[in-house]
């Protein structure tokens, strides 16, 4: 299931590198790939309700009333367009869907596809491109919603995921996890930062260094995500699925390739297998246009293609990097003998 809404067009950033053309490339090169058998669904608006589990009426209303307002510069990289509160609306709605249709049993895995993305948004604060934080929404809502108590949120956008650390610190009930290049806006994401409070170890940052490609990341996927997965135990994993890290991408500098990210895709889909829990993804960035594109269909391919190999089977073909290890080392204080 793909899941997109008309909206995302209607927020209109101009030649921000955040642009509509970004959902357009990646239309068409599904539409080149016959959406890979995957079914086109619009999103639904998300419920105010289900917006305020996250985010306070405060600062829904800022957004809404900046766009009744014809719109505003948030920071200087954050823009409210007349249209940005309902694409807003649907790209929150649009991750809520697709976690209630996961939990439904409707579909196997699906991608929600919308603008502007999420995981920037703190509680309170739109910023970097992000104005409500759409897979925190969509988390929140199947622990609301569906009464689940664990849910797994990986977050491979080159960026930190500032927002989705802030808003589940505290908290035990939604793991953390984001491999994210540092230094790199936005600042934040230090290996050090663990959570807090009875959150403390639910929240894994894995800060790598420019130039970073494929196998690293692969690496920290099968070496240090998926042990950390078999030990909490999630029951519906999330990726926040940012297409940054590429390496034609001009706002970071990663090497991650389409074949990392199907390769990245293929091993938490085995992970979820293993574990027999739904999963399904988020987009958040990516502004390499060409490369997007073809980053997404390789990612859908691998979340719903024929099925991969075991996980186990892949990591003997793929060595444990120095990052790897040093994660899991950091992680034996709250997850003892992890490895
Ligand atoms: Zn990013």
């Amino acid at each position: 299931m793909f899941l997109e809404h008309p909206s995302s067009m209607g927020h209109d950033t101009g030649s921000h590198p955040e642009q509509a053309a970004r959902l357009r490339i990646i239309e068409r090169e599904l539409d080149a790939r016959g959406w890979l058998g995957f079914e086109r669904v619009q999103s639904p608006a998300a419920d105010r309700a289900t917006v305020q589990a996250v985010h306070p009426e405060r600062h829904i209303e800022l957004i809404e009333r900046l766009a009744e307002h014809g719109g505003a510069m948030i920071d200087a990289d954050t823009i409210v367009s007349a249209g940005s509160f309902e694409a807003a609306l649907h790209a929150a709605g649009g991750a809520v869907s697709l976690v209630d249709r996961l939990l439904d049993g409707s579909a196997p895995t699906g991608f929600s596809a919308h603008r502007p993305p999420g995981h920037h948004a703190e509680t309170s604060r739109a910023m970097g491109f992000c104005l409500f934080n759409n897979v925190a929404i969509a988390a929140r809502h199947a622990i609301n919603a569906h009464g689940l108590d664990r849910v797994m949120i990986i977050d491979w956008d080159v960026h930190h995921g500032n927002g989705t650390d802030d808003i589940f610190h505290e908290d035990d009930q939604v793991l953390f996890l984001s491999i994210h290049e540092s230094p790199l806006y936005p600042g934040t994401g230090a290996a050090s930062d663990v959570g807090s409070g009875a959150g403390r170890g639910y929240t894994v940052n894995v800060p790598v260094a420019a130039g970073t490609g494929d196998d690293v990341y692969r690496s920290l996927i099968d070496h240090v995500a998926a042990p950390v997965a078999r030990r909490f135990a999630p029951q519906l994993l999330l990726i926040s699925a940012g297409f940054d890290a590429h390496v034609d991408d001009p706002l970071a500098d990663c090497c991650v390739t389409e074949a990392g990210y199907a390769a990245m895709a293929a091993s938490l889909r085995a992970l979820c297998t293993e574990l027999g829990i739904p999963f399904g993804a988020v987009l958040e960035g990516g502004y390499a246009l060409t490369a997007l594109g073809r980053s997404v269909a390789a990612t859908l391919e691998a979340l719903g293609g024929p099925a991969p190999p075991p996980v186990s089977s892949q990591s003997g073909e793929l060595a444990v990097a120095d990052d790897s290890r040093r994660a899991l080392a950091r992680l034996q204080e709250f997850w003892p003998g992890i490895a």
